[in-house]
């Protein structure tokens, strides 16, 4: 016999009554996810849009036969090959260096370790936007302090006490870098808290915190292969600090995960840091690029602060950014627009080859005609 419309409608309500009582709902951990920038798949598209190195990683960073047939080993869990490298690299203990799949793990697994106050962490109002998907996801009180009308972090909201501080330097998506003063000025205010210092970008043309470690064990200073190694595909990042600091930082890796990272990674992030001279190489080009189209795109009516990163923050005397983001798009090219209050005006570019930097500028003095 048929059911008819009544009768399916009155089982499904008394369904969805007994399913709306159900308590398993109430106890899910909801977030508001980060969202990350597109990788779209055609591969002719100018991809400016999430601060990739265009240019290869080093010649050096290859796999050997002998490598592959390894992959049925799991990896070292102490990643000792990839640490030591680093560690040697920057001059300090192995027992500073605390490394992860991509700088975005080190920075989660830094919020797990070192933000559980009940004071609220601090960082900027713009910046990168993952550090509160992470307060979030971890239930830790946060406040934003508003940088100043030209987008500088005013160190003086840092001085107030909090249950962490955090920001990247050079600032994202801003690009502007402060000096070793201001980072140690806001650690002289902060010797309570841990202060995380994100160095994403700092190798085109910012001065790092580093030299600061020694007279601050609650500096953490993180720093990803994403950008300037060329190597965002591999998901390297790493934090280095005192032994205090990586040694919790372990535990709670440990507690969580110990294979963190994969044997590829961990052979070629170790070759990566021997070819100096590539790294060094590629970073001129990016920051020479950087000067030129700046110059260029001043000159079409642009304006941005100046910038320590692989990108430029960058809004137009007059044309809407958000049209100006659908536009390239539709031309192929990628750039990256923030509908956020503060930052909607603006478009991060992000340094590419001069070829592509040079297609950029075409479609641009095309669209602003
Ligand atoms: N910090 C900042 C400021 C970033 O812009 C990014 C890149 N999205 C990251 C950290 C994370 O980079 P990755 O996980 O590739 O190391």
């Amino acid at each position: 016999m048929m059911r008819d419309c009544v009768t399916i409608q009155s089982e499904y309500d008394t369904r969805k009554k007994e399913d709306d009582m159900r308590t398993w709902r109430d106890n899910i951990r909801t977030v508001e996810p980060y969202t990350p920038g597109e990788q779209p798949k055609d591969k002719n598209v100018i991809k400016l849009n999430t601060n990739e190195n265009p240019y290869g990683p080093s010649p050096r960073v290859s796999l050997l036969q002998e490598d592959m047939e390894e992959l049925r080993l799991y990896p070292d869990p102490a990643a000792a090959l990839l640490t030591d490298g680093i560690a040697d690299y920057h001059g300090v203990d192995a027992g500073q260096v605390f490394v992860g799949v991509g700088s975005d793990d080190v920075l989660a697994m830094a919020f797990m370790t070192f933000f559980n106050s009940s004071l609220p962490i601090l960082f900027p109002d713009v910046t990168y936007s993952f550090y509160d998907v992470w307060a979030e996801l971890f239930r830790i009180p946060y406040e934003q302090p508003k940088l100043d009308p030209e987008f500088r972090i005013r160190k003086e909201d840092y001085y107030k006490e909090n249950g962490g501080v955090i920001f990247p330097n050079p600032n994202a998506p801003t690009g502007i870098c402060e000096g070793l003063e201001f980072v140690e000025d806001i650690l002289r205010h902060n010797q309570d808290a841990v202060v995380i210092v994100d160095e994403a970008y700092i190798d085109f043309g910012g001065q790092s915190a580093l030299p600061l470690l020694d007279q601050y064990d609650n500096l953490l200073i993180v720093r990803t292969f994403s950008k300037s190694r060329s190597m965002a595909g591999l998901r390297i990042g790493y934090a280095i600090g005192s032994p205090e600091l990586i040694q919790a930082m372990s535990n709670v890796k440990y507690s969580f995960n110990s294979y963190t990272m994969n044997r590829p990674a961990l052979l070629l992030g170790a070759e990566s840091l021997k070819d100096e001279e590539y790294f060094r190489e590629t970073i001129e080009k990016i920051i020479r690029t950087r000067t030129w189209f700046g110059e260029e795109l001043k000159k079409l009516g642009f304006t941005f602060p100046e910038s320590k990163a692989n990108f430029l923050f960058a809004r137009h005397e007059r044309e809407n950014a958000e049209d100006i983001f659908i536009a390239a798009k539709q031309n192929g090219i990628y750039l990256r627009h923030f509908d956020q209050p503060r930052v909607k005006d603006y478009l991060r570019i992000t340094v590419g080859t001069d070829a592509q930097m040079q297609a950029l500028l075409e479609f641009l003095k095309n669209y602003l005609n």
